[in-house]
């Protein structure tokens, strides 16, 4: 029995720090978790999962447009939307996973403590008061949105208050453009809102695929969304009826309900102590670690978004079982950061892994690239005006298929499995001897020639 209070003190019951603590205590270490806000962390409670609900919800209303080509009519056909009923069928929702997050903890024997934790030395935390000692501390603290300073950025939401807001907006601006920003244009957009995006260069999802930008703002564009390229705020005035006046850099001016902000997050680490404590930090905030999730202090060591790695849940996940295996081993063996398969839901979805047509030919690689575009087949009937996209890169000299990107309804659930078979080494003539599953859309991925 060691001296210390716990084997491994957590700070942050989010994606990491909930998986590495029941994972720890399941091997026998004594682990407490302390958590201030909410179970499950920004996931759970205002990102993944509810994200997720809130685009299943703004999918409606074309579906009813879809369902009258299919013979459906009647007073189900989209006749209305209410905002409260979906944003409290959410948050009961929520409610009920933070109590599954909670249940978690307790039967694998974690001590879960309410409170803001701050690290008061290399093996103290100090909880409310009352001080805790443990072998080791694990930082699992997240990230927070990032608000841009101009006047007026008091008017602004983010993606923390959006799944509660009182009443669901006329007219919506959302600025930025990456993952949240696109999705969210999507959700108000589906839900019946006038959405406007507002992003700063000439086309958004930077980092992704120059195709798949393309496409999805075509098809943002033809469902309504309207998109501001080389737009961004200069300033907000409410006005005196709550309307938000908003003056774009370049001079031009937009009257909407609400601006949700959705600018890059930056990692929670201020108020932790940690400096004092001797931890060095990145000037952005975020806490380098080595390859055993260890940072300047031996006893600290630190997951997740507060890293500064790619901020998505199962990386975070998969990070807290490498740390439990670097407690149990002495050596965390991964995870492995290559072809990290992802999705943006937006409309329709985006999903992709291994690298862009750009990234492989910056490095040099000589190319084969197939290229599919069509119309899913429900809307052929319905009428929709939507298609979908695919598009495979493929190294030339091994005939490797390296990386996969697709546009269209539940492209994530396609590319998961391709990313198997892209992490396996998958060639194109292998995916072209596989046999399709037909009549989908992910048959695609192994009949383009
Ligand atoms: P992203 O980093 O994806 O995008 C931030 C966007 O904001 C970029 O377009 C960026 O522009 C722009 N931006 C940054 N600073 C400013 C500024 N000062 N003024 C105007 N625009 C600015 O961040 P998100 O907030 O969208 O999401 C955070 C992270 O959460 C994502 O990176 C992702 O890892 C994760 N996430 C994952 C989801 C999923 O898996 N489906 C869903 C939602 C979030 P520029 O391109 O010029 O840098």
């Amino acid at each position: 029995m060691s001296d210390f209070d716990f084997d491994l003190f957590v700070v942050g019951a989010g994606s990491g720090g909930v998986r590495a603590s029941r994972m720890a205590a399941s091997k026998g270490f004594r682990v407490a978790v302390a958590e201030d806000r909410y179970m499950g962390g920004t996931c759970v409670n205002v990102g993944c999962v509810p994200k997720k609900l809130f685009v299943y919800a703004s999918e409606y209303s074309e579906s009813f447009q879809d369902a009258l080509a299919y013979g459906w009519s009647g007073s189900q056909s989209g006749e209305g939307f209410a905002w409260p009923t979906l944003r409290d069928n959410n948050a009961a929702e929520i409610t009920r996973l933070n109590g599954i997050y909670r249940n978690l903890l307790d039967n694998a024997g974690v001590t879960t403590i309410d409170g803001r934790a701050t690290v008061t030395g290399p093996q103290q935390v100090e909880v409310d008061g009352k001080s805790y000692s443990a072998e080791r501390i694990l930082v699992a603290t997240g990230a927070w949105p990032f608000i841009p300073d101009f006047p007026g950025n008091e008017h602004v939401i983010t993606s923390n208050e959006v799944f509660s807001m009182e009443t669901l907006p006329r007219r919506v601006l959302v600025v930025g453009g990456g993952y949240i920003a696109v999705e969210f244009a999507g959700i108000f957009n589906g839900l019946g809102c006038e959405s406007h995006l507002f992003y700063r260069r000439d086309l958004f999802l930077r980092g992704f695929d120059m195709d798949v930008r393309h496409f999805v703002r075509d098809q943002m564009l033809e469902k309504g969304v309207d998109l501001h390229f080389n737009a961004d705020v200069a300033r907000i005035d409410r006005r005196g009826d709550g309307t938000l006046h908003v003056t774009a850099t370049d001079g031009t001016t937009l009257e909407v309900d609400c601006v949700l902000t959705a600018t890059g997050r930056v990692a929670n680490t201020s108020g932790l102590g940690l400096e004092k404590a001797g931890v060095q930090l990145r000037d952005d905030g975020t806490i380098p670690v080595n390859e055993n999730f260890q940072t300047s202090v031996p006893s600290i060591f630190a997951l997740g978004d507060v890293t500064g790695g790619p901020q998505l849940t199962p990386v975070a996940t998969a990070e807290a079982m490498s740390f439990v295996r670097y407690l149990e081993e002495g050596a965390a063996s991964g995870p492995d950061y290559q072809n990290i398969p992802t999705a943006v839901f937006c409309q329709p979805n985006i999903a992709t892994v291994g690298l862009t047509e750009e990234e492989a030919r910056a490095a040099g690689t000589q190319l084969r690239i197939f290229k599919s575009s069509f119309k899913p087949m429900k809307f052929t009937v319905s009428g929709r005006n939507e298609r979908s996209f695919m598009k495979l890169i493929v190294e030339s000299a091994s005939d490797r298929v390296i990386g996969a990107h697709m546009v269209g309804p539940d492209a994530g659930e396609i590319i998961q499995g391709i990313a198997v078979a892209i992490k396996a080494g998958a060639t194109k003539a292998e995916f072209d001897s596989t046999i399709g599953i037909h009549p989908t859309a992910a048959e695609e991925f192994v009949t383009m020639r």
